[in-house]
């Protein structure tokens, strides 16, 4: 019988959360060539989706731009995690900037994956989320070939040259289930769909995924550490829902929880998005242990210890500066 006065309140913590490989990559970009050229440092867009992590990389004296002309000539730019299309980097070389690119290894893969089908002549599906800046990117690198596919509802609506010869491909920060009904849709239109050579949605997006769908059975609430625009951290919300959490909210800050939302609850789930620092989920988790909520499980999915080495154009200066 759930009693709910003699009821253990407890924290389900998903493991892996939080930082991915990518983003600690792109994150230590800019710090250390704030650290090496000195400030200001130009990113552009938003280094990673997350509002902490930009804020405290502004503080240093990182500058936020949406666009390379904004940068001025000769300056030092950063590009995000999310990945540039080929015509940025032309228009950066035009205006003699000095590039670093922090694009994600695995989103280099799908341009890769891209360009090689675009140069065989598919029709490219790219599954993925109209304006994202990864969809924007990668699409760049053959806009005449691909078409997206904003998931299972845009699947009627395109047309391709050869029905016989498309593949599919993803944004790396998808629903892992969203997406396979979407290429369930793709494969009835189009028997003949290749598959990407190896996974798209990347294994970080997945292990998260993974591990919120093990505690959100449990969870009366869960939360979810990120912004609005991070992908991946909005992904998790909707995985909670779908996978039986009672209720699930986004949260940028610890300061951003409403304690009306733990009203009769016993067991809070708690994950955060790749782009998120650890600090605010233990921000987070003080607060909840204000509630009552002191006694914390960590729910494991699986464990991570894929690195990534910085951008050679860093890794050469701070070897020249060493
Ligand atoms: Fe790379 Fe995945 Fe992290 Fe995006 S979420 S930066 S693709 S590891």
């Amino acid at each position: 019988v759930r009693d709910s006065v003699t009821q253990r309140k407890r924290v389900l913590l998903a493991n892996p959360r939080g930082y991915c490989a990518g983003v600690d990559r792109a994150v230590v970009t800019v710090e250390k060539a704030l650290d090496l050229y000195g400030a200001p440092v130009y990113v552009r867009k938003q280094i990673v989706h997350n509002v902490h992590v930009v804020r405290t990389l502004e503080a240093r004296g990182a500058i936020f731009v949406e666009e390379t002309e904004e940068v001025p000539e000769g300056a030092i730019v950063v590009f995000s995690a999310h990945g540039v299309a080929p015509v940025v980097h032309e228009e950066a070389k035009l205006r003699n900037l000095r590039t670093i690119d922090a694009t994600c290894p695995l989103v280099t893969k799908v341009h890769n994956e891209a360009r090689r089908f675009a140069d065989e002549d598919y029709d490219i599906l790219l599954i993925g989320h109209e304006g994202h800046e990864e969809v924007v990117g990668t699409s760049g690198e053959a806009p005449e070939h691909i078409h997206l596919i904003d998931g299972p509802d845009d699947v009627a609506n395109v047309t391709v040259r050869d029905p016989d010869k498309v593949v599919w491909l993803s944004q790396t920060t998808l629903s892992v289930d969203e997406t396979m009904r979407t290429v369930e849709a793709l494969r009835e239109r189009f028997p003949n769909l290749i598959s990407p050579p190896s996974d798209d949605i990347c294994y970080a997006t997945q292990n998260r995924q993974l591990a919120v769908k093990r505690l959100a059975p449990q969870a009366d609430v869960v939360l979810v550490v990120g912004s609005r625009n991070s992908s991946n951290s909005v992904r998790l919300v909707e995985v909670a829902l779908e996978s039986g959490a009672g209720s699930s909210y986004l949260i940028d800050y610890p300061e951003d929880i409403d304690l009306g939302w733990f009203a009769g609850a016993t067991t809070v789930g708690v994950t955060s998005g790749a782009s998120v620092p650890e600090d605010l989920v233990r921000g987070v988790l003080d607060v909840l242990a204000g509630q009552g909520f002191g006694d914390v499980e960590i729910v494991t999915e699986a464990e991570e210890r894929l690195t990534f080495s910085l951008p050679k154009e860093l890794r050469r200066d701070l070897r020249a500066a060493a």
